[in-house]
């Protein structure tokens, strides 16, 4: 039997514990479905179904070889989450513990982390001869480390006060007995990617939670996993490249999976470079393009910016903009924001109702609380970068930046189906 859209969302996110497992696990899908990967750093065809990936960072595309002008259709979403990472000095001990020392990513629901037994993951940069480095990756599934809470009997205050951790002092994983020396991470690491301590020259490591995502509810209407914000639109966004592919007309469908949103987006990698302009420049003119082609081309094109969206919650309705409920399972969320938090506009949303509307799914209209300060999305940036409208959009979820997240399976396949019309035109 065909994996229904949610269940392949599951094996996404399995596959998935770090931006550069995301990037691996995408590239794979691209690959299966006839996708060339090219190089940045090569000459370029002239055209076809290629991709490019940098680090966590991943753009994908569809460009027929006619027209270098024709206008592209874009998905933008990104690859990491908030989670906490090993610092370069990472080993430490007290109280008869050993631990590593870690770095909370992004705006991590720190109290989500305690008491959950993670795994490591990440890259690994080996060195091979005297300048000859390789990138590796690695993860390791076993429970390894555990952010023990402190017992309600030493913290008498946590009724009244509520529970306060100090982000320096309170999440510092344990992972056995014993005292550390400097090192020992390094050691471990070499050993989990089969080579001597001394070819370990750096790392990108994280933790993960090492519960599988699974099926959640009394008919497993829901889905509950980490990652949901935001590896669901990734894989929303790579399923629908693929699908759209053979459907698209007129236009150049294209994806583009970007690293560190959860920080501000301004990297080599992130949403804030230019690695997207001059992909979509080399597109251009690969296929014969002038630099008018490049400006015309992005002139007619359009973008959607896809994060999740916060469903309203069933303890806390109050929290919610009244007149703007979401509903888990009630398909794709616009995300409205005057103040542009989001790109979105009354046009490039009127552009996304007809897809939807085309294919006969639902859509939901989401506002944020004028008294509550509204996140933001890689969809402002991207728009800035391009000059391209954008249209913010995302589906329902609860527990954001929790390390484990709430959505609903039916909204799985209605963004799959809805990613999929706006890529093809
Ligand atoms: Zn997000």
């Amino acid at each position: 039997m065909e994996p229904t859209p949610a269940d392949d969302l599951l094996t996404f996110i399995d596959a998935s514990p770090t931006p550069f497992h995301a990037v691996e696990e995408a590239a794979a899908r691209l690959c299966r479905a006839g996708f060339t990967e090219v190089d940045l750093h090569e000459p370029w065809p002239a055209g076809g179904a290629a991709f490019v990936v940098r680090g966590g960072a991943l753009v994908a595309w569809v460009a027929p070889e006619d027209d270098p002008a024709r206008p592209l259709r874009m998905i933008g979403a990104h690859t990491d989450s908030p989670n906490l990472r090993i610092k370069p000095r990472p080993d430490m001990h007290s109280a008869g513990f050993r631990q590593l020392d870690v770095e909370p990513y992004g705006g991590l629901l720190l109290n989500s982390w305690l008491d959950r037994d993670l795994g490591l993951a990440g890259r690994v940069i080996v060195r091979d001869g005297p300048r000859q480095l390789r990138s590796v990756l690695f993860r390791d599934d076993r429970p390894l480390l555990r952010v023990p809470q402190l017992a309600i009997h030493l913290d008498r205050e946590i009724s009244e006060r509520g529970l306060l951790l100090n982000r320096q002092q309170h999440m510092i994983p344990v992972w056995g007995l014993g005292s550390a020396s400097e090192g020992d991470f390094a050691t471990w690491l070499a050993d989990a990617v089969g080579v001597a301590s001394d070819q370990v020259v750096g790392w990108d490591a994280m933790c993960h939670d090492t519960l599988p995502a699974g099926f959640l509810g009394a008919s497993e209407e829901l889905i509950s996993a980490p990652r949901l914000d935001n590896l669901c639109s990734c894989f929303g966004a790579v399923s629908a490249l693929i699908s759209a592919g053979d459907v698209a007309d007129g236009v150049v469908p294209l994806i583009a999976l970007f690293d560190h949103e959860e920080v501000g987006s301004t990297t080599a990698t992130g949403a804030d470079s230019v690695l997207l302009a001059q992909v979509v420049e080399r597109l251009v003119t690969v296929r014969g393009g002038t630099a008018e082609d490049v400006v015309r081309a992005c002139a007619a094109s359009r973008c959607l910016s896809a994060d999740m969206a916060h469903g309203t919650h069933p303890n806390y309705p109050d929290r919610h903009e009244p007149n703007h409920h979401i509903a888990l399972g009630g398909g794709p969320v616009i995300k409205t924001n005057l103040n542009q938090r989001y790109a979105t506009d009354g046009e490039t949303a009127a552009w996304f109702r007809v897809v939807c509307d085309r294919a006969g799914i639902p859509v939901q209209d989401y506002s944020h609380r004028n008294d509550l300060p509204c996140g933001s999305t890689i969809g402002p940036i991207t728009a800035a970068r391009l000059a391209i409208p954008t249209v913010d959009v995302g589906m329902a979820q609860l527990s954001m930046h929790s390390i484990r997240e709430l959505m609903a399976s039916a909204d799985v396949s209605m963004m799959t189906t809805a990613f999929t019309g706006w890529l093809a035109g």
